[in-house]
């Protein structure tokens, strides 16, 4: 028995293959965002969750441009895991270096085509991360991994570090990291 038992989880571990997304000093995050995404599916696995990833290496989903690409990665998931089965959605990322904005993201309100529900139960769970991740705050943006993704299950994106950290590649980093954001998930389902 575990606290998340029969709770679907899409891991979305961003950009991959082609598209490394943001880069410095020798810092990769498609790298990043790929072993905290092993590490996060473990965690919820381990809690009884049902765990699906739309990437476990590194490739990436067909587009020449990351823009083209990440529309490419909405198509997956839709073919994949359209209607309802994921219980929520969570995109692992790295924000640029020296940005700030760590912390998890749901979608703006102004983007459209998500009902309020989906809107507070995104916010909620967005919430739920950041606080676990240490008190961070939250933010809504219009992103297409949240926004054309077809379940109206909570989708969030977290930014989980800037990429100009030097421990993002610890392991006790990305281990502590994946269990913040799990106990995130954990507490917004129970
Ligand atoms: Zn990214």
């Amino acid at each position: 028995m575990g606290t998340l038992d029969g709770v679907k989880i899409l891991v979305d571990p961003g950009h991959g293959g082609d598209h490394p997304g943001t880069t410095h000093d020798g810092n990769i995050e498609k790298e990043i965002n790929l072993a905290v995404g092993h590490k996060l599916a473990n965690e919820l696995a381990s809690r009884g969750g049902w765990l699906y990833m739309t990437r476990s290496d590194d490739s990436d989903f067909g587009g020449t441009t990351s823009g083209e690409d990440i529309n490419l990665r909405v198509d997956y998931v839709n073919d994949n895991y359209y209607p309802y089965n994921y219980d929520a959605l969570v995109s692992l990322h790295v924000n640029t270096a020296y940005a700030g904005g760590i912390g998890a993201y749901s979608l703006d309100p102004d983007a459209g085509g998500a009902s309020d529900e989906e809107l507070y139960q995104s916010d909620l769970l967005a919430s739920n991360i950041s606080a676990a991740m240490g008190g961070y705050r939250t933010y809504t943006k219009n992103l297409a991994i949240l926004r054309d993704t077809w379940g109206s299950a909570p989708k969030v994106l977290v930014e989980m570090e800037t990429i100009d950290s030097d421990y993002i590649y610890d392991n006790y980093w990305q281990d502590n990291m994946a269990q913040k954001i799990a106990n995130g998930i954990d507490n917004y389902f129970n």
